[in-house]
């Protein structure tokens, strides 16, 4: 089995990332009963730290895990990867699973919570040499799972409707995919959010949807050239008769789609508005006040906690 390269924090422990594994009792794997979250690493510096640490902690605590580790040591032990791992551009996962019942009882408060992270290379959902011919998506006919059963809010890993999304879309010649919410909307699709463009406004869906760490960076992003996005249920007809249509996920950052159910949005090259975000998105990857260096961090000395 190949395993990309990288480092994980496990039980205490720095491991290479082909050790890095976990009983097939854990619940987190049996049940899909875990919250995790994911930040990037950009030539050396943490993209936005914070926000997916404190969306990670505000997600456990709404499932009743416990992660562990406050949020200094949290950075630490994620920079720690990051460092070992020796990657400049990483894609660095935090994941706490329910864990296992040391008695197998069905009940999960006597599960044990495990805390896992670990750092990788960099990866893409559109790679920047296809980005100006675009992402080229399928609405499909699965529905996103509830709101009301699964806070999308809590990042989480209840992904076969995605993925059965994807096989759909697959089916149909395209490679990506949206869901929609079964009431005539789209959410999002798997990793990213989604926004549209017509006529100078700019619309995100609010709800069934994870409120994504680069979905906020975009909406900064357009507040600063002066487009406030209108954060409301989005309509499969507007999105494809959107100008312009572009997703964002930690994943590739701002990515421009280009065709939908196989037509051409707006004239099917990306967009003026995405251009200037997708730009300004990765200019945005040395201000201080949104970026920190992963060996500043790595060499802060340890508080108690
Ligand atoms: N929606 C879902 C379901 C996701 O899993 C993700 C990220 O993986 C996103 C949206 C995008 O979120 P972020 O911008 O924080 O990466």
């Amino acid at each position: 089995m190949q395993y990309p390269p990288g480092t994980a924090f496990m039980d205490g422990e720095f491991v290479p990332m082909a050790e890095a594994k976990i009983s097939v009792l854990d619940w987190g794997f049996l049940r899909s009963d875990a919250t995790y979250d994911v930040v990037h690493v950009w030539k050396g510096r943490f993209f936005r730290l914070d926000k997916h640490i404190e969306r990670f902690m505000r997600s456990a605590s709404r499932i009743r895990l416990d992660i562990g580790h406050g949020p200094d040591q949290l950075q630490r032990i994620l920079a720690e990867c990051v460092r070992r791992s020796g990657h400049e551009d990483a894609y660095v996962e935090m994941i706490v699973t329910r864990g296992v019942s040391p008695t197998f009882s069905r009940d999960p408060r006597d599960a044990i919570n495990r805390f896992i992270a670990f750092a990788i290379p960099f990866g893409w959902i559109l790679r920047p040499e296809q980005r100006e011919d675009g992402l080229h998506i399928a609405i499909s006919k699965v529905q996103r799972i509830a709101p009301e059963a699964v806070d999308p809010t809590v990042k989480n890993y209840h992904w076969l409707d995605l993925v059965m999304g994807l096989y759909d879309a697959y089916d149909r010649g395209a490679p990506n995919v949206v869901l929609s919410d079964g009431a005539g909307h789209v959410v999002e699709g798997p990793g990213f959010n989604l926004f549209a463009v017509r006529a100078g406004r700019v619309v995100t869906p609010v709800t069934g949807v994870l409120h994504g760490i680069t979905r906020l960076t975009a909406i900064e992003l357009l507040r600063e050239l002066g487009v406030e996005a209108e954060q409301r249920p989005l309509g499969e007809g507007e999105l494809r008769g959107a100008d312009e249509v572009f997703a964002t996920s930690t994943a590739g950052g701002v990515i421009p789609v280009t065709r939908i159910d196989d037509q051409p949005v707006g004239d099917g090259a990306m967009g003026a508005l995405t251009r200037q975000l997708v730009e300004r998105y990765w200019q945005a990857h040395t201000r201080p006040e949104w970026t920190t260096e992963v060996d500043d961090i790595a060499a802060m000395p340890q508080a108690a906690e």
